[in-house]
């Protein structure tokens, strides 16, 4: 049965019935989860689901806003809209990501380097429509279809033989929801080619031309957090309570006083949480107050609009959406003249703020200048402005690089040696640093949960994440009484991994706990005197 999915072509995406992929030959785990009965199964997709949206790419559904559409009408009136979008890709004004569409379009030399190095293929045990280029191949022979005089005159005699109907467009669309434009297959195409970025476009023509997004990244993203401050919901006055509430709960679990200083003008730096912290894990902003206090940092928060989420979904799916919170995100930090803006952990935000917003404004329309926590952090460490005894972190503890963080921007070493420093136990994953898998979550994966496609982050995209979390703590895994901790310093990525540790019991069958860099710190910072990890206290 396996088989037939490694054959499929892209012609298919148009003309075969059923599913392109059933998932029904994942690759295998290690120990324990090489055993049968420990894997969780995959839900079944309802069938409802497939009346109403798309489910034959491969049974899962990113795109719940996409509907099927009721008449003849409707649907070449989608045909019109998609082909419009298509055009506009290839259009000056897209010059920002022209030239690198382009060339992905034309140069590939199908040597294939850039499958071998995408964790979703590989997951998927080699399913063609996992292939970082089969979405590309199939846009390049529609553009060709229609829009180049040789594939409008000859058709298929030049490899333009890809129909266009509703189930076409929304499989591509759906394909382009399954990369988790981590860019792993660009960092070895020896060509240069970006199937990452290609992805993204993609992703762009059903957002910006046909108005089709994920509700997770949409709706309730990018305009939630424009209509409300932030992407959670989160309001100006409930950020007031919960930060209250933090500061109490802090001072009742570790008898640490905090208090966020918020709005401050002119102070030093302004960090940028992701909104999502405050809520699912208030402790992150209590370990960031407490470091930064400790070394003596002159640093506020911001309540205003958008000033307390670093949260841009719009760099995943859409331009405009994109550039309109990021300057949202830069007038919340102009407003209080701080001098910089730190982002905090967060990987997408990083990107969105440095390197995204860098081709959105220049640097006079941005106004404040943006890094990143870590090498601030790796500073206060190597400085001795924050002392550390490393025994109170005696644990096995392994780093997940964040995408964004680490192969998109570049920032490696800091991290380590933060972890050098405060971990004994410390070990690497393989691969790790550029090389790095995706933890799965990527893209906007770790929100998406409309329909079953949890299921797909949490068996297929971040499936060799959770056999490198399996592999760094194989001398320990089976043995419940050790604890191990897998430091990602990232938002998203902690949320996925936190997903993965709960669907194959990994933290209730074996005591794998996660969290992120700075809670590690705190807990082993030498003026604390009790465990600041609830796992660690008796
Ligand atoms: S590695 Fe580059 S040239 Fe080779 S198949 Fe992939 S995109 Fe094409
Ligand atoms: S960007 Fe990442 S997920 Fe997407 S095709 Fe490339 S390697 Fe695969």
């Amino acid at each position: 049965m396996a088989m037939e999915y490694k054959n499929v072509r892209t012609t298919d995406i148009s003309k075969r019935e059923g599913l392109l992929s059933a998932l029904d030959d994942l690759s295998p785990l290690p120990a324990p989860y090489d055993k049968n009965g420990l894997e969780p199964a995959f839900k079944d997709p309802k069938p409802e689901w497939a009346e109403t949206n798309c489910c034959s790419l491969d049974g899962f559904c990113a795109i719940d806003t996409m509907k099927r559409p009721e008449t003849q009408e409707e649907e070449d009136e989608l045909k019109v809209k998609f082909l419009k979008g298509l055009e506009k890709l290839f259009l000056d004004a897209n010059n920002k990501y022209l030239q690198p569409l382009s060339l992905t379009m034309e140069y590939c030399a199908k040597c294939n380097t850039c499958s071998e190095a995408c964790h979703v293929y590989k997951a998927a045990n080699g399913d063609e429509i996992y292939r970082p280029i089969f979405r590309v191949d199939v846009l390049r022979k529609l553009y060709k279809k229609y829009f180049t005089r040789s594939g409008k005159l000859l058709g298929s005699l030049t490899g333009a033989d890809i129909d266009l109907d509703w189930e076409t467009i929304a499989r591509l669309g759906e394909s382009a929801y399954r990369c988790n434009l981590c860019r792993r297959c660009a960092q070895v195409c020896p060509m240069g080619l970006d199937n990452g970025m290609a992805a993204r476009e993609i992703r762009k023509i059903f957002s910006m031309e046909m108005g089709l997004a994920p509700t997770p990244v949409h709706a309730k993203g990018t305009q939630l957090q424009l209509k409300t401050g932030s992407s959670t919901g989160l309001t100006r006055p409930a950020l007031m309570d919960t930060l209250e509430f933090i500061e109490e709960d802090t001072y009742e679990r570790t008898g640490r006083k905090i208090k966020f200083p918020l709005d401050k003008k002119g102070a030093d730096v302004l960090l940028f949480h992701n909104a999502g912290e405050f809520m699912a894990w208030p402790e992150n902003p209590a370990a960031f107050a407490i470091l930064l206090d400790e070394a003596g940092v002159d640093w506020t928060l911001s309540t205003d609009v958008v000033g307390y989420d670093s949260v841009n979904y719009g760099i995943w799916y859409d331009d405009v959406q994109a550039k309109n919170v990021a300057m949202a995100q830069f007038e919340a930090a102009r407003k209080l003249g701080v001098k910089r803006i730190v982002i905090g952990e967060c990987g997408h935000a990083h990107k969105a703020a440095v390197v995204g917003a860098d081709r959105m404004a220049d640097s006079e329309e941005r106004g404040v200048p943006v890094e990143s926590f870590l090498p601030m952090m790796a500073e206060f460490v190597r400085n001795g402005r924050l002392k550390f005894d490393p025994s109170k972190n005696d644990f096995p503890v392994t780093l997940h690089d964040p995408c964004n963080i680490v192969r998109q921007m570049g920032i490696v070493e800091p991290q380590r040696e933060i972890l050098r420093a405060i971990a004994p136990q410390f070990r690497e994953m393989t691969p790790h640093g550029v090389d790095n898998y995706c933890c799965g979550g990527g893209s906007g994966f770790a929100i998406m949960n409309s329909y079953n496609f949890g299921d797909f982050r949490t068996k297929v995209s971040g499936r060799m994440k959770f056999a490198q979390i399996l592999n760094a703590f194989a001398d320990e895994m089976e043995d419940p009484d050790i604890v191990k901790y897998v430091c990602a310093p990232c938002s998203n990525c902690k949320g996925t991994i936190r997903d993965l540790l709960q669907a194959y019991k990994a933290t209730a069958r074996y005591n794998v706990q996660y969290g992120g860099i700075v809670e590690l710190m705190v807990n082993g910072l030498a003026s604390m005197d009790r465990p600041y990890f609830e796992f660690l206290e008796e």
